[in-house]
């Protein structure tokens, strides 16, 4: 018999994908051997980049990255109720990062409630190496908006696509 599969959902809003995200994706695939990137289609956060958009631009960082062959990692889009869309995919656990107290309240609430919801999931806190862990997607937003220089925190291909997206 073939061993079990361990799958992992990671959802985010990833708008757009940072080198924080980046750093918790791959310290995820040493947790499991698939590894869904769930982007929210979320709405309620008023994305400044589309679910295509934010799609695509994950799936181009993850072309450039060191994985071994028998992990996978698939991005997809979700708009359910997170807990129904992991059992849905077969995931057993799902992926969230941790930067500061800030973030602590909210993903204890979170993972508390989707226990409530699914008592079969596991939620499983990552935390970014030290140089990434201060990265928030809303900080880069802001600093493309300002015409800062976003390459610290984003890619190349990111960043030029802030760039676009807040030139005049
Ligand atoms: P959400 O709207 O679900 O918070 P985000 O795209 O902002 O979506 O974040 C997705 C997940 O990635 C969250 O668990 C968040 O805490 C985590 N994350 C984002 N940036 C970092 C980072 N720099 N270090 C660690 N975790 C991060």
């Amino acid at each position: 018999m073939s061993k079990p599969l361990h799958i992992g959902v990671y959802p985010g809003t990833f708008d757009p994908i940072t080198f924080g995200h980046l750093d918790i994706i791959q310290r995820a695939t040493r947790l499991v051997d698939r590894l869904i990137v769930a982007v929210a289609t979320n709405v309620g956060k008023d994305p400044l980049f589309s679910i295509e958009d934010r799609i695509e631009m994950i799936k181009r960082e993850l072309q450039s990255f060191p994985l071994s062959s028998d992990i996978e990692i698939i991005v997809k889009p979700f708009d359910s109720l997170l807990v129904n869309f992991a059992k849905e995919e077969g995931a057993q656990i799902i992926i969230r990062g941790l930067r500061a107290v800030s973030d602590f309240e909210y993903e204890f609430q979170m993972a508390g409630t989707n226990r409530k919801l699914c008592a079969d999931l596991e939620t499983v806190f990552l935390v970014a190496s030290e140089s990434y862990q201060l990265i928030a997607s809303n900080l880069v937003k802001e600093i493309a908006r300002l015409k800062g220089d976003t390459t610290p925190f984003v890619s190349g291909y990111v960043a030029e696509k802030l760039n676009r997206r807040f030139a005049p």
